[in-house]
């Protein structure tokens, strides 16, 4: 990342036009789609140098910078660092029942203790929340740090004094010089829905004042009552914490001058009586049944706690004995958190609505009676395929059982009512949009519809993919804007968006647009007019085209028009071996490259007439098959598409409306150009994304996981498994900081 004081305005410019639409971009994952790719550190990260550079800079603050954005968290700031003088610790996990008498007896042996010797066992609910340490010295609050990584975490004693379950004086007598008590700072699960509402409800007020069109895709919301806990802890303004009902629990402790008793349980009722909240499940347990016992209990009673917990933890109660056990790692010897399976509820399913996709493929979408699973409340459940609601044999009516494991979406894992006597929900063999048949084509389990072009659906559902993020990003054209000028006969294709100016009267008429939200949208739509021709490639949603493709694509033509020739021509290549071009298409590009790479051996198929056409047409599809990443599924979709007239008809009309440039990647030439790179682990000072398009720019190649292909893995704290197993595989391994010494030295 550059120094701030280096860069020129037109770099300042475009670093906060990417981090704009990086940050809405992780905004909708994290609200809408409830799948954060990122960590909120990382999503910190994004936000700070936002802020930085609009210090800078304030006359280029953007129009849709996401300072401007109301009801998110984007104060999240500098929080000064603080050493724990005692490790922050983290837990081993155990999830069977074997797996927690295990524990016992490994502790018995390491203690070499004979099975008569009793041993006890401390139980308490894992609350899922956000770890603490709160350092008092005679008493009186010194100090609040998070976790961070265990070693340094962030101060947060501004924060924690707006929390009413921690105390800034300890009560009672004879208060130790030093303590630190440690514990979790949660929110409960109905402060955490009300939170949600409150952010959403405040954004809309927002919108309203300034005349916008409020886009509640735009809100950052938190995905869980523990992400709710951090956002609303880590303030800078502490203020804001204020606002917050976050609660606290003790749990342990850090250092201490004394500590008040020679049991876990001993010390955990002095930090009860010096005034913390502990949970109200905290008790000894004797021997592995009554842990087990325990955990069941709890595990019962879960649903109906009003916090959110993932398990219950258990250490031995001895503090000689956890001294000589001591730790493995990051974990102590004498501890293990019992972890619950993903939480599931039981609730009706009430209808399957069928929605029709961009490529008309069916997905069938269970309406469900709301129901809490996981700490969010679900109302709708994908039932992904005919297949899936086979298997489950679910109708509306049928009691189902749904369950949510952490970010994931939910899912029906299954179906109490399979056995009533109630006809099977027949899948549509027509599609509900359009009437036309729909069918699945041999061996695919999706069904399609195969109105194509005559279908609502499937054409209002590529015109947002068109202007979705990844294609041509028009900011402003919502869905129910596009479902809207759809159903007024505005937008029939893509090229109809460039012509939506000669309607600003029109719109200006509708319901819900004023002179200023008309003129935003027209504005986001002319600035498109020179549009990056991948991404344009990628929004016209041919099958099998990609955003990835679609770069691989241009990097190779740099020109639409003259990919179109290449593929057309190909499209007419004479099959290969006697056999179709589909067949060639479906069984791999192998084929395509055996045949064409042996020019020794006699055509395949000899035609006697067009020679000159055949030879050029093949050399296309040698053009095309050669491209790194290119398959014959996109050949044969990219000859498809081009084949249909209506394709081309919409093709020329884009391209009559906007110019792209022509398309090159400048890279430049460095020690990684032509390699194959992993990123893995946490990056300190850029985002994943900045650090794919570094390599990219250095003319190497970013992929997602560690093969014998990789060339060289750059590892960031925390990595894991692809580490190791670059490790395996010999592949080399740097840091973040000699990334960054390739990266300058390439200039
Ligand atoms: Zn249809």
């Amino acid at each position: 990342m550059t120094d701030i004081s280096a860069l020129s305005e037109a770099d300042a410019a475009n670093e906060l036009m990417r981090l704009a639409k990086q940050i809405a971009h992780h905004n909708k994952l994290y609200h809408a789609d409830d799948a954060p790719e990122i960590t909120d550190q990382e999503y910190d990260a994004l936000v700070k140098r936002n802020e930085a550079l609009e210090a800078a800079f304030p006359h280029l603050v953007r129009e849709d910078s996401p300072s401007r954005q109301v009801g998110h968290e984007v104060a999240t700031s500098p929080l000064s660092k603080v050493s724990h003088e005692v490790r922050m610790m983290s837990l081993d996990n155990g999830f069977s029942d074997h797996e927690i008498r295990e524990f016992v007896a490994r502790v018995r042996r390491f203690l070499n203790l004979s099975d008569s010797e009793p041993m006890s066992f401390t139980a308490e609910d894992k609350i899922d929340g956000l770890s603490c340490s709160l350092r008092y010295e005679r008493g009186e609050l010194v100090m609040a740090a998070t976790r961070g990584d265990g070693q340094v975490g962030e101060n947060v004693t501004a924060n924690v004094q707006h929390i009413a379950d921690i105390p800034q004086h300890l009560q009672g007598e004879n208060l130790p010089d030093v303590f630190e008590v440690r514990g979790e700072v949660y929110m409960e699960k109905q402060a955490f829905t009300a939170l949600n509402e409150q952010l959403m409800e405040e954004a809309r007020a927002a919108a309203e004042a300034k005349g916008e069109t409020f886009d509640p895709t735009k809100v950052r919301q938190f995905a869980n009552p523990r992400n709710a806990a951090a956002g609303s802890l880590r303030q800078k303004d502490a203020s804001v914490t204020a606002k917050r009902p976050l609660r606290f629990w003790a749990h342990g402790w850090g250092a201490a001058s004394e500590v008040p008793g020679d049991k876990q349980l001993v010390v955990m009722r002095q930090i009860e009586a010096w005034g913390f909240p502990v949970s109200p499940d905290l008790k000894l347990c004797e021997n592995a049944e009554e842990m087990l016992q325990h955990y069941r209990s709890i595990g019962e009673r879960r649903p109906d706690l009003p916090y959110e917990i993932d398990g219950v933890v258990y250490k031995v109660d001895r503090l000689d004995w956890q001294g000589r056990l001591g730790f493995v790692a990051k974990a102590p010897r004498w501890a293990l958190a019992h972890k619950f399976p993903a939480e599931q509820a039981q609730t009706t399913l009430e209808a399957i609505d069928i929605q029709v996709g961009r490529t008309g493929k069916l997905t069938p979408v269970g309406r469900l009676a709301p129901v809490l699973v996981g700490g969010v409340t679900v109302t709708n459940v994908t039932l992904h395929n005919r297949d899936e609601i086979a298997r489950l044999g679910v109708r509306p009516g049928d009691r189902i059982v749904v369950q949510r494991a952490g970010d994931v979406i939910p899912q029906v894992v299954d179906n109490l009512t399979r056995d009533e006597d109630r006809p099977a929900f027949i899948f549509p063999d027509h599609c509900p949009e359009c009437g036309s048949e729909a069918v699945a084509e041999e061996g695919e389990v999706d069904v399609r519809c195969t109105g194509g072009l005559i279908c609502p659906a499937q054409r209002t559902e590529r015109l947002k993919h068109f202007v979705s993020r990844a294609a041509l990003d028009i900011e402003g054209l919502g869905e129910k804007t596009i479902d809207q000028f759809f159903a007024l006969g505005w937008l029939e294709s893509p090229a109809d968006i460039f012509r939506l100016h000669q309607r600003r009267e029109e719109i200006l008429a509708l319901d819900g647009w004023k002179e200023k939200s008309v003129e935003n949208l027209l504005a986001s739509i002319e600035a498109k007019r020179s549009p990056d021709a991948a991404r344009l490639l990628f929004g016209l949603g041919i099958r099998h085209v990609g955003a990835v493709t679609a770069r691989d694509l241009m990097k190779n033509f740099h020109r639409l028009e003259t990919l179109r020739e290449t593929a057309e021509l190909a499209g007419q290549a004479p099959p290969l071996q006697g056999r179709g071009r589909s067949r060639v298409a479906a069984e791999g590009v192998g084929d395509v490259d055996q045949a064409l790479t042996q020019p020794d051996s006699p055509h395949p198929n000899p035609s006697p007439e067009g020679e000159g056409l055949e030879s050029s047409a093949t050399e296309a599809l040698v053009t095309l098959t050669s491209i790194d990443g290119i398959g014959g599924a996109v050949v044969e979709a990219l000859g498809d598409f081009f084949h249909e007239p209506h394709n081309v008809a919409v093709w020329e009309d884009i391209l009559s409306e906007v110019t792209p440039p022509e398309y090159i990647v400048e890279t430049k030439q460095s020690s990684v150009s032509g390699k194959t790179v992993v990123f893995t682990g946490k990056l300190e000072t850029m985002s994943r994304d900045e650090a794919k398009a570094q390599a990219e720019a250095l003319g190497a190649k970013a992929a997602g996981s560690v093969s014998a292909k990789t060339d060289l893995v750059v590892a960031g704290p925390g990595a894991g498994s692809k580490l190791k197993k670059a490790a395996e595989l010999g592949i080399d391994v740097i840091d973040e900081a000699a990334w960054a010494e390739i990266v300058k030295a390439a200039g």
